[in-house]
């Protein structure tokens, strides 16, 4: 059994900074299922979000984030988010990140969707690179312990209170007990339930379903990101730093369309509206090939573009064969960020003693049902920054392992098969997880109705009860990717289950939730978050106040 006194699943932006800002003195412990450098985080380029500029004010940013969610916002979390967003790029400054920067010397802020001003504090158009390398080597030098490759499995939750995590060490191929007197989970999003998706192949939700399954709420998980611009066929991102810059989109008759839906904001329009749009375009028939549409940065100029957007440069050139300085690329919307997760406090504590959660992984709130570009990676390094405080203050005084740990370990024995090998034509977790993400992808996206929410619903069910007959070729050996594969499977149908039935349930269109037979956000009944537990039965969803403590809710438009 290994201890720490603080354990950190996750590696990413949230895991670290919440490592390198605990206490001094304190044993912390990163585990991470891949190395920490290569977690999704390192994969933004946009920026993050924070009102240095002299026009600008932490007021206009609170009141943006709140629009920009359509209202279900948590306020109180909000204000956190946007009050201490200034201070912690400058913390991150004198880490030593190298914000790209004005004339006269100050960190350079450039436009994202749904903001009044210039607020995006970025690196090029690798930010979240350069951020997660100097949090790395801020971790390595305060001797936090790091666990690469190690995998988590299950929490033990004795007497209601986190008494440790069973974890599959990858190297080794060995299961092992780490006890600690408070965990944080910070395991990202789950954008892999979907077929088309931004997300690393990692982002499997991991964390987010295993607490569901220990008892931990779920909120709003309903409320998912489609990005407007995802290189058609592959959706690899191309970032909003493309429009923020200046990038106009184009239909098929060449066409700025957004000037028919969003005729002030244009482009910058949040990605809800503007992934709506494209799909209306689509629709009505001026959308190109077989459905996408133009993203064009030419009027750019070859300078701006190499120098603002290399890697928007690189990814054009590379997976879609096209010279952005010379011609439009083709996009389409694709999943790219999960609004819901497991529920926390503004101190970033579960509804489990002894457990916190942070990042996306969580939900305190500060999306609502629409995130602004930008204010995700805000939100790692913001809640990162006070779990990693904060946490030695929730550490609770549970009892070792026990009964949970037999029940734990009988479940793990059941994963395997008794040596019988794979017969041709038996099921597999490709097959299941293949059929998971296209009925997502096909039934719980940008258009919802009630009928293919219900289908997606009763889909999902059967798929579970398929992967329940599932095993794993006995062995616990090193590498063993088959039973990574199979874990993994199992978060995201738990996951992809309440996401479609929260959609289901949630008879109004407000932000990333859009129901074509409940066009209408509808305050009287549906101003509320969806929580969900895990019950005997399945998910048992209920309501939850949104803190409304500024702004009342107003028609959204741009
Ligand atoms: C392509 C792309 C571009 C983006 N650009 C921007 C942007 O410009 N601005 C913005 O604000 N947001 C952006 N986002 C969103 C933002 O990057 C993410 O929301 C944020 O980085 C998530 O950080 P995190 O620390 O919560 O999780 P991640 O960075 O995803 O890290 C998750 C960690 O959890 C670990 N983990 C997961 N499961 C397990 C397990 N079972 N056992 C052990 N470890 C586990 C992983 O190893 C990893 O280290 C972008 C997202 C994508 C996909």
């Amino acid at each position: 059994m290994i201890f720490h006194d603080v354990v950190i699943v996750g590696g990413g932006l949230t895991g670290l900074m919440a490592a390198v800002e605990a206490p001094p003195g304190t044993d912390v412990a990163v585990i991470s299922k891949i190395y920490p450098t290569r977690s999704h985080s390192g994969a933004a380029q946009g920026g993050f979000n924070a009102a240095l500029g002299d026009d600008d004010s932490v007021e206009d940013h609170l009141f943006d984030t709140v629009k920009g969610g359509d209202y279900l916002g948590d306020q109180d979390a909000i204000e956190v988010l946007c009050s201490e967003g200034p201070e912690v790029i400058r913390q991150l400054e004198r880490m030593g990140v190298p914000w790209s920067r004005t004339p006269d010397g100050r960190p350079a802020q450039r436009s994202l969707g749904g903001a009044g001003f210039p607020r995006a504090c970025y690196a090029a158009d690798i930010s979240g690179h350069v951020v997660l390398h100097t949090l790395y080597e801020r971790a390595l030098a305060a001797g936090v312990r790091i666990y690469p490759e190690w995998h988590l499995v299950e929490l033990l939750v004795e007497d209601g209170a986190l008494a440790g995590l069973l974890v599959y060490d990858l190297a080794t191929g060995r299961l092992e007990v780490v006890r600690c007197r408070v965990a944080l989970l910070a395991t990202g999003g789950y954008g892999r339930i979907f077929r088309k998706t931004t997300n690393g192949h990692a982002n499997t939700g991991d964390g987010t379903a295993i607490a569901y399954r220990a008892g931990a709420v779920l909120a709003d998980m309903e409320f998912v990101q489609f990005h407007p611009t995802t290189l058609c066929g592959t959706n690899i991102l191309i970032s909003e730093a493309a429009r923020g810059e200046g990038g106009y989109l184009f239909n098929a008759v060449g066409e700025r369309f957004m000037a028919r839906y969003a005729p002030q904001k244009m482009e910058l329009a949040p990605r809800d509206v503007v992934s709506r749009s494209i799909f209306q375009e689509i629709k009505e028939g001026r959308g190109l090939g077989n459905g996408y549409v133009h993203l064009d940065l030419t009027h750019l100029g070859v300078d701006k573009i190499t120098r603002r957007l290399p890697q928007v440069n690189d990814l054009a050139r590379i997976y879609a064969a096209v010279d952005p300085t010379q011609a439009p690329i083709p996009i389409e919307p694709a999943q790219h960020y999960s609004m819901g997760g497991i529920r926390v406090n503004l101190s970033c504590e579960t509804n489990i003693p002894g457990l916190l959660a942070a990042g996306e992984t969580a939900n305190v709130s500060v999306h609502g049902a629409n995130r602004l570009g930008g204010n995700s990676l805000l939100e790692t390094v913001v809640f990162g920054r006070r779990a990693g405080r904060h946490m030695l203050k929730a550490a609770d005084h549970s009892s070792p392992p026990r009964s949970s740990l037999e029940l734990a370990l009988a479940r793990w024995q059941a994963i395997f098969s008794a040596g019988k090998p794979q017969e041709p034509g038996d099921d597999s977790a490709s097959a299941i997880r293949d059929a998971m993400s296209r009925t997502m992808t096909d039934k719980v996206g940008v258009f919802r109705t009630g009928e293919e929410l219900r289908e997606a619903v009763e889909e999902i069910a059967a798929l579970r009860r398929r992967y329940g007959a599932l095993r794993v070729p006995a062995g616990e050996h090193p590498f063993n990717y088959q039973l990574i594969e199979h874990l993994e499977l199992g978060c995201l149908l738990e996951l992809s289950e309440v996401t479609a039935g929260a959609a289901y349930r949630r008879t109004e269109s407000r932000g990333a939730h859009y129901r074509m037979d409940h066009p209408l956000r509808d305050d009287a009944n549906w101003l509320h978050h969806t929580l969900v537990r895990r019950g005997g039965a399945g998910p048992v969803y209920e309501a939850g106040p949104v803190s409304i403590t500024r702004f009342q809710p107003e028609t959204r438009g741009y």
